[in-house]
Parts: structure tokens; C-alpha cells; sequence
């Protein structure tokens, strides 16, 4: 089956089975039990029965089968948020002592979580760029369990080249986890690439309609038979609705990135040639930091692009608040097109000259660029970049 046809019909579950105590969308905290549930428990197969929808519910349980298929990957376990995810596989594979290696071109909240653990759990941490292999590699020592990085970066779209790091991750026994929340199933999928396990944030393109929190970790099954042991003592349960709604999403998730690749390319294309601009970083312009890997590995470049307005944060401000149809919001992934600045809100914990170091510049914009008609968000952006300076 190819990825459309994937989209809308894997993931069907089977209701024979199921004795739920009230009725669907599977709104049912827990479910009937028998003999053959209680064994299954006992026996450390509590995956495979329907007890408690902490550890199982089929709402969910169709939103795994269709992430796993989506992404290629044998299963997939949901949780309550992208940061839910994230903390499972952590807390999955890292004892005190053990060492990581990551990047600072890293979602705000993962490098929140992880300086947390290096303090309080003695986790040693190497920050190398995700587009060095070389450094990566270099970075590693005898205790490191794990490379983490995003399949592009937040918010400089950096590209992590896995390619350079797999054959080496393997000798050793480290782990790739990949947050592939940018690019969406649809664009790439890392688990091809040599990537162990997939995180998203659901809460982006997955559900796509700004309307939920979820997250999602797509691996082999004895991996996801792990992170789901961790995932069922933390408790990052993801509630029936979202994954009801998240199921509905992903049905038309092909169709939703191919608007979005389209308009973004459209947008970084017009954005590149402006006055008022003074970079476009997007992974199908041909000054991307890696334009071969991009085109040999991503089927199209996403709906983000990051640019830098001529003028500084100020200016930046003032080209965001005469925006009509971009709205002025954090996240990113839905229908409608969405604009922040990550001075002010991603990277507000670091100074100029740590924001400037990572190559967040004055003046540096994200924006998602939505599914409306690629007209009228050309013409929004362009009256907001007259006048000024
Ligand atoms: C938003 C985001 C997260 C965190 O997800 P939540 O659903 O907000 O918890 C993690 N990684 C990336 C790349 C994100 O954009």
C-alpha cells in the first residue's frame, strides 16, 4: 500500500473483542475482565488485552496502527503530548551515568528536559550540530546510549544527517531517536534512514487543526514493548478524544502536506527575492545548508519556513502585528498559516548572544505557512513588509 491508501485504511480495529464498560468514541477509563485478561496480565501481556486505558485503549490502539504504518516502523505507542514522548524514550534508555548526544538546535522544551535530567539524574549530555556527523561521532564516549536529534531543527530547519552516524550507532550499540515533528511522516521517514525510534509532536502537522496535544513514538516492537513499560509508570496517558480526532487527521495528512509543501516553497521562494528580507532558510532553496541531502531525502521541504527581516526583533514585531490572515501564535502544523519570533518565545531563556551564537538573529522570523490560498498569503506578507524601515 502506498502512503494515501495507508493513511485512510490501516489502523481498522476489530469490536468482537471488545467489552467496553460504556460505549465508544472509547471515552472508557477501563473494561470487563475475564479469565483469559487476567492471564494475559500476569503472563507481562498486558499490551495485548483492553484493562485500563492507561495501558490500552482501541481509540488509541487505531492511531498506533496507522503511525506505524505511516512512519514504516513495526508499532507505535501514543502519549499526551510531544513532551510526553520525549521524556518516555529518555527515561526508557538513560540510568545515571549514561551519556547522550544531542544538539542545541533542539525544541526549547527537550533542552528544558534534558538539562533537568543531566542536574537531577546525573545523565551526561555532548551538544554537537546536528548537520556534523564528524562531531557527533567524535562526541560519543564508551557510556553513550543515545543520539537524539530533530530531522530538522527548530527554528533554523538544520538538517540531521543520519546518514554519517548510523553505521557507527550501530557498532555500538546507541540508540538514534529522531523528532521528525517538521517534516511529518509524509516527507520523510528516519526509521528508513537507520533511526531506531520517531518521535512527534502530534500536536503539529499530525493533528494539523491546532485543536489537541498528543505525541506519538514509532519503533520496532521490542523498543515500543520498552518505552511503553516507562510510558505506563509516568503516565502521559493520551486521552480518547485527542486520538479520535488525531485519527480523522491523519486520514487526510497527504493531502494537508502537500498544500503545505506547495505554499511553503511558494512563500520561501517570494520571501528570497525581497528587499526587506535578509535570509530564507527553507530545505528546497538551493542555498539550504544541505540542498542535495534535502532533495535526495525528503520528498519536499514542509510547511516551515524561518527568515530574517531587515530591522531586528522590533521590526519583526511590527511586521508580525500588521499580518491579517497570519495569525500571531506559538505552534505550528495547522491548517492556518501562524508567525512568531524566537526571541520572545521558543529561545526567551537565552541571551542575545547565545540566541546569536546558535544563528538566531535579531530580526529572525518562523513561520508556518498554512493551507489557505497561497494568493492571499503572499499579498498578507507582502502588505505587512511595506512601509518601515
Ligand atoms: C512542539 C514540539 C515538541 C513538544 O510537543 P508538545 O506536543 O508541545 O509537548 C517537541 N518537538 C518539536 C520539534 C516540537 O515542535
Amino acid at each position: 500500500m502506498r502512503f494515501a491508501t495507508k493513511a485512510i485504511h490501516s489502523g481498522e480495529i476489530s469490536l468482537e473483542k471488545l467489552k467496553p464498560v460504556i460505549t465508544p468514541i472509547f471515552q472508557t477509563s477501563n473494561y470487563l475482565l475475564d479469565d483469559e485478561i487476567y492471564k494475559a496480565f500476569l503472563e507481562g501481556r498486558g499490551r495485548d488485552v483492553w484493562i485500563y486505558t492507561r495501558h490500552g485503549n482501541p481509540t488509541r490502539r487505531a492511531v498506533e496502527e496507522k503511525m506505524a504504518a505511516l512512519e514504516g516502523g513495526e508499532d507505535a505507542l501514543m502519549v499526551s503530548s510531544g513532551m510526553g514522548a520525549v521524556a518516555s524514550v529518555l527515561f526508557t534508555y538513560l540510568r545515571p551515568g549514561d551519556h547522550m548526544v544531542t544538539s542545541k538546535h533542539l525544541y526549547g522544551g527537550s533542552l528544558g528536559l534534558i538539562s533537568m535530567m543531566e542536574e537531577r539524574f546525573g545523565i551526561k549530555v555532548s551538544y554537537s550540530l546536528p548537520d556534523h556527523p564528524e562531531g557527533i561521532i567524535d562526541a560519543a564516549t564508551s557510556e553513550t546510549k543515545l543520539f537524539f536529534f530533530e530531522s530538522i531543527s527548530n527554528p533554523l530547519l538544520r538538517p540531521f544527517l543520519m546518514d554519517g552516524v548510523v553505521e557507527f550507532a550501530r557498532k555500538r550499540g546507541i540508540k538514534i531517536i529522531v523528532d521528525n515533528t517538521f517534516l511529518s511522516p509524509y516527507n520523510f521517514n528516519p526509521l528508513q534512514h537507520g533511526a531506531d525510534l520517531v518521535i512527534h509532536s502530534a500536536t503539529k502537522y499530525l493533528g494539523g487543526h491546532s485543536d489537541l496535544l498528543a505525541g506519538v513514538i514509532v519503533g520496532s516492537k521490542e523498543d515500543i514493548e520498552m518505552v511503553w513499560k516507562t510510558y505506563v509508570a509516568l503516565g502521559p496517558t493520551a486521552d480518547p478524544l485527542s486520538c479520535f480526532l488525531l485519527e480523522r487527521s491523519l486520514k487526510t495528512l497527504h493531502v494537508r502536506m502537500e498544500r503545505h509543501n506547495l505554499n511553503a516553497l511558494e512563500v520561501a521562494r517570494v520571501l528570497e527575492g525581497h528587499p526587506k528580507v535578509e535570509w530564507v532558510i527553507y530545505p528546497m532553496l538551493d542555498n539550504y545548508y544541505e540542498a542535495d541531502y534535502a532533495r535526495s531525502h525528503f520528498r519536499a521541504g514542509g510547511g516551515m519556513v524561518t527568515f530574517k527581516i531587515k530591522g531586528g526583533n522590533e521590526e519583526g514585531m511590527r511586521f508580525m502585528r500588521k499580518l491579517k490572515i497570519i495569525k500571531e501564535a506559538a505552534s505550528l502544523g495547522g491548517v492556518e498559516s501562524l508567525v512568531s519570533m524566537p526571541f520572545n518565545t521558543s529561545h526567551y531563556a537565552l541571551s542575545d548572544e547565545e540566541r546569536r551564537a546558535l544563528g538566531i538573529e535579531p530580526g529572525t522570523i518562523r513561520l508556518s505557512v498554512g493551507i489557505e490560498d497561497v494568493e492571499d498569503i503572499l499579498a498578507d506578507i507582502d502588505q505587512a513588509l511595506e512601509g518601515g524601515e
